[in-house]
């Protein structure tokens, strides 16, 4: 089965400085590239990860702020939660650290067996630290939070969707997910057994509003494909099934296509090579704006545009 783990979630936020300070000292990621929206290089694209932006660790930010671009709207057909996999036994600590930088912590309601707690950026984007047992990733070592607490990677998504039989059908019949466990309006499927960072949880509510992209909202998720035969093998049978599928497009850090499942939720499949080491080395990453080589000609313009941050 082609799909190994998520790899990285993206998301339209506000504030450029703002989204770095909550990802960086809030999140206590690591900022692992620095570079422009490849569809728009008037924005930022910031990625963040564990030290390397192992694929399953990576959450990824378009800056819009003052560019026109409306708050968006949470609903069907749109991942509307991303929840990161913490320690157990951490949440306690978790909810100090937030509470101490303003951030306001909801407890909720232990899912699947797994405690957690949820809160938001200030784009509006909400988030989950999901306490597992059952994650061996090494954390980011060089952020300002103590490794027996960090944040190990991605834990799942929660997507949204009116009726699920057909996502279900599409992520268990070509994806290689499995479902795992079932509650009232939703089901977790997993990958590779599940668990933390290969897991995706299928809401459904047949009268949930319909999704509205923008600030503030989660733009699409993107899983781990093991090379760019098998994404082109599963392109092919994406294809074979009505789905519209984008061309490969290269990321640069990795190459990915694009379609929407049934649900409306936008999927990306993205190669686990080359990574982020393709264009800086491992110990500067995210330092400097990297920028795609077809993008290097205007990098004065780019530059002159793009609102100075501090990482
Ligand atoms: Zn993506």
């Amino acid at each position: 089965m082609p799909i190994l783990s998520l790899h990285h979630v993206t998301a339209t936020v506000d504030d450029a400085q703002a989204d770095l300070d909550f990802c960086l000292d809030g999140l206590g990621l690591r900022l692992v590239k620095k570079t422009v929206n490849f569809d728009n290089h008037h924005v930022y694209h910031f990625y963040y990860g564990d030290e390397r932006g192992t694929p399953g660790t990576i959450w990824t930010t378009f800056p819009y702020a003052n560019r026109g671009v409306p708050v968006g709207t949470k609903g069907a057909g749109q991942v509307t939660v991303t929840s990161f996999s913490v320690p157990t036994g951490s949440l306690s600590s978790w909810r100090a650290w937030l509470a101490g930088r303003g951030i306001a912590v909801n407890d909720l309601e232990s899912r699947f067996g797994e405690p957690a707690v949820a809160f938001s950026d200030t784009s509006g984007l909400t988030f989950e630290l999901i306490a597992s047992g059952h994650d061996e990733r090494r954390p980011w070592a060089g952020s300002g939070i103590d490794a027996d607490i960090a944040i190990r990677g991605l834990h799942s998504v929660t997507c949204v969707v009116r009726d699920a039989a057909k996502t279900i059908d599409l992520m268990t019949g070509l994806l290689g997910f499995r479902v795992l466990e079932e509650t009232k309006g939703r089901i977790r499927v997993g990958v590779s057994g599940g668990g933390p960072g290969k897991t995706m949880d299928v809401v459904h509510d047949v009268n949930a509003q319909p999704a509205v992209n923008g600030l503030g909202t989660v733009h699409h998720v993107a899983m781990a494909i093991g090379s760019e035969q098998e994404q082109l093998d599963l392109r092919g049978d994406l294809l074979r099934r009505g789905a519209k599928v984008t061309e490969v497009r290269d990321r640069c850090y990795f190459k990915s296509i694009y379609f929407r499942e049934p649900g409306g939720v936008l999927f990306e499949v993205a190669t686990i090579q080359p990574g982020f080491t393709a264009d800086e080395p491992l110990a500067t990453l995210g330092r400097d704006l990297k920028l795609p080589p077809w993008e290097e000609p205007h990098r004065a313009d780019i530059e002159a545009a793009l609102a100075p941050v501090k990482a």
